[in-house]
This record gives C-alpha cells, structure tokens and sequence, in this order.
C-alpha cells in the first residue's frame, strides 16, 4: 500500500513543487455549470474536449480509478526578459519535460509499492477538467480568472495527474478565496473576463494568438504587442507577488525573442530553439503573423522594411497581413506600394484586402 507520506516525498524528489491527493474524480457542479456555458457559447477554450461526460468524469476515461495524485510545477522564474512571449514559454517544452518528471515519479512508486498497480499520467491536455481537479485536490482555489491559485507558489504553475486504481487518504480543499479584489477583471486587455470566473475565451488574447485564419481587425488590436499568449490577469494578481520562484531552469528562456525575429523565420527551415519550445504546435506561420501584427501595433518605423520584404512570401495568409501591417506603420509610404502591387498580387483575398486598404485610406 503506498502512504500519502510516502508519494508526496518522492514527488519531490521528482522534481513537482505541489503534490496533493483527492477521490472526488467526478465533477457534478462543474456538469451543470458547462452545460450551462456551453448553450451560450462560453465553452472553456476550443482546444478542450467536447464531450462533457468525460470531461467531468475521470472513471469514463480510466475505469479503475480511485485517486488522482495531482501535482504543479512552477514556472515563475527571477527575472524574465521576453515581453512578448507568455511566461509559460521556455527553451524546453513544458509538456515533454513534466511527462519526463512523472515517469520518474511512477518508477519511484512501483519500487516502493508492495503489489503492481494500474495508472495513467497526463500533463496539461487532460481530457478531463485539470482545474477543477486541482481544486479538489487542494492544489490551490479557483481564481476569478480562472486560474488555479496556490498560496505559496502562485498561479504561475504547470499541472500534471497521475490516476491510481488505489485508494490513497485524500487531501482537503483550501479555504481561500479572492475575497473583494476584481484586479484582473478590470486589467484585462481584452475585456474577456466577462464576470468572475468567465472568461470568455473568444475574445483572450491567449487564444486569439493560437486561432488560424484571418483574424478581425478588432482581434488584431486586441493583441496587441503579444505574439504568444498574455500574462496580464495572472501579473496583476496580488497572490502572484512574493511567491516561491520556480527551481527549474529548464524551463526558462535564456535569450530574448524579438518581433523581428519571428517575423523573418524561415517556415522550411524553421530554427531548432523554436522547435524545442511549446508554441509551435499551430505551426511556424501564426507565429510569423502574429509578429506581423505586434509590428503593426507597435508602429514602429523600424519594422517597416523587414514587412515590405514579406509581399513576396509564398503564403497569402502573410502576405495579407503584411499589406495590412504596412498601412498601419506609415500609411503614405505603404499607399505607394500597395497601388503598384494590386497589379501583381495574385490572390484574391491579398488583392480585396489591398483595395479595402486603399479605399479607406483615399
Ligand atoms: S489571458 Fe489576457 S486576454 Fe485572456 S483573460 Fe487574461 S488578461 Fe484577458
Ligand atoms: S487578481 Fe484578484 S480577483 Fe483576480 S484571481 Fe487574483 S486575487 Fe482573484
């Protein structure tokens, strides 16, 4: 029989900051609650698992299971340097570092377990409510933005499960809440956080920077500077302040990634560094496309030359937003160019963008 004790030891001899125990593996509330958002549209994020079953029943995914052993890394680190780049971005993917941690910790268990027991693991994409496991685990409460809070460590953390078929003593909720602040509902950029703990994730910066396709003019100013996710809601929470940093330097940047350069990345031959990291699974061109459109928002002059060279991009999806980034930047310089290149551009959606640009700017 493995001891609580005993877990929470090897977890941190593992590596995970938090470890907490819970058998409450079925979410009844949260059902009711998604069943809820999700007529009026408000479902967690389009990534997440649609069938609401599963998600808030563990059993459906792994029947044997009797107690999730629910663990958090963080990745709040001293000093970061990249402004433009959320902080959960570091020079290795999170997701491929704690799953390595986790199948340590699994090996430390079986060695110290008298009989075999059955497990599954996940980081991060559970398909099943990772959050409001947590919660139930004491991991930490639920924050008005959503995030999960630990009083020591924050909300900057990663969060990981194992499942056991064994019945382990669990661990209690924390009883702590926001109280009266509101800092991230009224500092959000987006206005996304609709009401505490809704945010309505088709106006997140976090998502609008993941989401394909040609974005609204007003999706392109919500972003802002960002060309991965936003931190705002989580910076500005007081519960984020004098909190134990992170002890894993793996998952820092070391160099700060400029607009320039992803703009000019090289999608055929994409660099290593990008690659290793957790923000390429949508691809190398939203990356390019969102630099385009920070350069945009910054109106920096100095942008100016390196988004002309982008006209000749074989992706019209870059070259649309390149036109658009152009005008943005100095609309006299770009009207030039934009008249000649309506007589060349090929594609029909650069060519309506382009003479959308020059009526407007007439
Ligand atoms: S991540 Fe950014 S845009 Fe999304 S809710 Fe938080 S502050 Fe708002
Ligand atoms: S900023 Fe305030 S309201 Fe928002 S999660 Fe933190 S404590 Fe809660």
């Amino acid at each position: 029989m493995l001891k609580k004790s005993k877990i929470k030891e090897l977890a941190k001899k593992a590596g995970f900051d938090i470890c907490r125990i819970t058998d409450k593996i079925e979410f009844a509330v949260e059902k009711n609650i998604l069943k809820k958002r999700e007529k009026r549209g408000y479902w967690p994020s389009p990534f997440f698992n649609k069938d609401i079953n599963k998600v808030c029943d563990i059993k459906q995914i792994f029947s044997d299971a009797e107690t999730a052993v629910v663990l958090a890394v963080s990745y709040q680190q001293k000093a970061d340097n990249n402004p433009y780049l959320s902080k959960y971005i570091g020079k290795n993917d999170y997701h491929i570092y704690i799953y390595n941690m986790l199948e340590n910790l699994i090996k430390m268990l079986q060695k110290e377990a008298e009989k075999p027991f059955k497990f599954q693991k996940f980081v991060d994409t559970a398909p099943f409510m990772e959050r409001a496991l947590a919660r139930n685990a004491g991991v930490g409460f639920t924050g008005k933005n959503s995030f999960i809070i630990n009083p020591e460590y924050g909300s900057f953390i990663f969060l990981a499960e194992i499942m056991l078929n064994l019945k382990i003593e669990p661990d209690k909720k924390l009883n702590i809440d926001c109280g009266s602040c509101r800092k991230c509902i009224d500092s959000c950029p987006a206005e996304a956080i609709i009401k505490p703990y809704l945010t309505d994730f088709s106006r997140c910066i976090s998502y609008l920077t993941q989401k394909r396709g040609i974005l609204t003019l007003k999706e392109r100013k919500i972003i802002g500077k960002n060309i991965w996710g936003c931190d705002v809601c989580q910076e500005v929470c007081p519960y984020n302040k004098n909190v134990k940093h992170s002890r894993h330097p793996e998952l820092k940047l070391d160099k700060l990634f400029v607009i320039e350069y992803f703009i000019n990345i090289d999608r055929k031959h994409p660099p290593l560094e990008l690659k290793e990291m957790a923000l390429s699974w949508r691809g190398f061109r939203i990356l390019q496309r969102n630099a385009i459109i920070a350069a945009a928002n910054s109106r920096a002059e100095k942008y100016f030359t390196i988004i002309k060279n982008k006209l000749e991009d074989r992706s019209p999806i870059i070259r649309f937003y390149a036109v658009w980034a152009l005008m943005e930047i100095n609309e006299s310089k770009a009207y030039k160019i934009l008249e000649e290149l309506l007589y060349i551009e090929d594609s029909k959606v650069v060519k309506a963008e382009i003479k959308r640009l020059l009526n407007d700017n007439y």
